[in-house]
């Protein structure tokens, strides 16, 4: 074992003492299956069972033994881990095993190219950047055709066969100009209007509650303020849409839609025609949001989403970076609400808790070449991860699924618990969420409690994790508040989870629930 490090503290200190305010800055010094290790007073390990689930990533158990050999074995045949600017068969084979699997859950043959990167996140900028690649490409064609009506326009008005008229000018609000410079006029007016509108940033929409990471400009997708408007200056903007509010999508497209003017000739006089241009670059969604609260995207909702973004040829961009792999008993959460994204993005599971690695999917007839160019990573597509996410996918799809189908089974036991808790204490529990392997418990608003305890911690933002902290010492149990929805509890457990640790969880809820019942803070460990 490694020797107490005794020098000053300098990896976020800060953050180590917030979390010391909870109970929750222990030490881990070992992790299998569902189970992390930490060092109890007396050097003993304390086995604790892992609900938090490496927020996300380790769906298939830490350090589960066919990863780790398959890592071991990597190594020791020497694999070019960075091999940057060659050919990477391995990445081929996983974006072909990725699209094989994903053929099957959509019923669709279309290709989905690949574009690796390491982080969620990262993923997340990528398809933002591809996006926005897309859209100017589209944009310059745009540009481009307006050129050639408007020379089209000039020949016709030069030679005679076509004029302006003063209702043009009545269209545009102006007043008609002097005699003489009548085309000239109107083409620099339409111009400089049109260049207006195309300098517009591009807009992109996501969901109110949604998550799409922390980087300058995934954080900007992101809903909880805390995070974002401090840095709103560094990257294109949200509009953040209700949840499961459809209407709400029309409001939005009638505020922020923009459209240019086209000159065109039409029975001897010159016309003006309004063209909608693609300010929309991509919009967000989430299947199931995380870190805002474990809420389910409805069928209807998707539904509604998928409609309008065809109406607007905006590129629908599916986050399943958290709910992707396998958690909910497909590797698209997405695919079993009847969802199709023109861009996925995956992480988490997809480095099976041992290597770093996501990578940002767009279908064939969105996708750009052009961005292999323009785009990469140093450490993206490397032979070690792809490896490991080969086998990742291998895991999930052997034995005819029987992964797919253990997440959901083992999601409806530990679902039927959680609901059994919500029934016993429904003055203290507000909702259970969610699907498969990613489920939520939302606790009512304690504000408002009698104990200063559970009112000091509902009013400071640190409730979901107070109650963490005693979980965690009185009963052995990880787990924390999703992100952005601190009164929410977050259970993600791996493919491990057992009955006995259902029943370590059923037990440890109660209690709490009990506590704040009888408004009895004093109880909570650490308190
Ligand atoms: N998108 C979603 C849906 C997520 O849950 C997360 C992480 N919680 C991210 C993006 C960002 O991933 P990362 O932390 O790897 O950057």
């Amino acid at each position: 074992t490694e020797p107490e490090f005794t020098g000053p503290e300098l990896a976020e200190p800060y953050l180590r003492q917030v979390l010391g305010t909870a109970g929750l800055a222990v030490e881990y010094v070992r992790a299998e299956n569902n189970t992390l290790f930490r060092i109890g007073e007396d050097g003993a390990e304390i086995p604790v069972v892992d609900f938090a689930g490496g927020y996300g990533s380790v769906l298939l158990g830490h350090n589960h033994p066919a990863i780790v050999d398959r890592a071991r074995e990597l190594l020791a045949e020497g694999t070019p881990v960075h091999a940057q600017f060659s050919r990477h068969p391995y990445a081929n084979r996983l974006a072909s095993e990725l699209n094989r699997i994903i053929h099957r859950e959509l019923g669709t043959e279309e290709p989905y190219f690949a574009i690796f990167a390491n982080t969620g996140a990262e993923a997340v900028e990528a398809a933002v950047k591809h996006a926005e690649l897309d859209r100017g490409i589209r944009l310059a064609a745009l540009q481009e055709e307006l050129a050639v009506h408007r020379e089209r326009a000039r020949e016709a008005v030069a030679s005679g066969t076509a004029a302006v008229t003063a209702d043009v000018y009545a269209r545009l609000g102006t007043d008609a100009p002097a005699p003489g410079d009548g085309f000239d006029a109107l083409a620099a007016e339409l111009t400089r209007r049109n260049a207006e509108q195309l300098a517009h940033p591009p807009l992109f929409l996501s969901l109110e509650g949604g998550f799409h990471g922390k980087l300058a400009a995934s954080v900007q997708l992101t809903h909880n303020e805390a995070y974002r408007v401090p840095f709103k200056s560094l990257a294109a903007q949200a509009r953040f849409v209700p949840r499961e509010r459809p209407e709400a999508l029309k409001e939005i497209y009638a505020q922020e839609r923009r459209a240019v003017w086209d000159l065109t000739v039409s029975d001897g006089r010159v016309e003006i025609t309004e063209h909608e241009f693609p300010v929309f670059c991509g919009f967000l969604v989430e299947p199931i949001q995380g870190e805002g609260g474990i809420h389910v995207l409805s069928a209807e909702f998707a539904g509604e989403i998928q409609r309008f973004c065809e109406a607007i040829d905006c590129p629908v961009i599916i986050d399943e970076i958290q709910s992707g792999l396998g958690r909910t008993g497909t590797l698209l959460a997405s695919s079993q609400i009847g969802l199709r994204g023109d861009y996925y993005t995956l992480a988490k599971t997809l480095g099976g808790g041992i290597a770093k690695t996501s990578v940002m999917l767009v279908r064939e007839a969105r996708y750009r070449k052009e961005f292999e160019i323009v785009h990469s990573s140093t450490f993206a597509k490397d032979s070690f991860s792809c490896h490991i996410a080969l086998k990742v996918l291998e895991l999930l799809e052997a034995d005819g699924g029987s992964a797919y189908r253990r997440a959901a089974e083992r999601g409806e036991a530990l679902r039927a618990v959680l609901d059994s808790v919500r029934a016993d204490f429904p003055e203290v529990v507000k909702d259970v969420r969610g699907k498969g392997l990613m489920l939520g418990l939302e606790f009512h608003d304690h504000s408002g409690s009698s104990s200063t305890i559970l009112r000091e911690a509902a009013t400071g933002g640190l409730f979901g994790y107070v109650l963490a902290g005693h979980l965690l010492h009185r009963h052995d149990i990880r787990t924390f508040p999703t992100a952005s929805a601190l009164s929410t509890l977050r259970f993600e457990p791996s493919l491990h989870l057992s009955d006995k640790e259902i029943s370590q969880l059923d037990l440890g809820l109660r209690d709490i629930c009990g506590i704040l019942r009888d408004h009895a803070g004093e109880r909570l460990m650490g308190a």
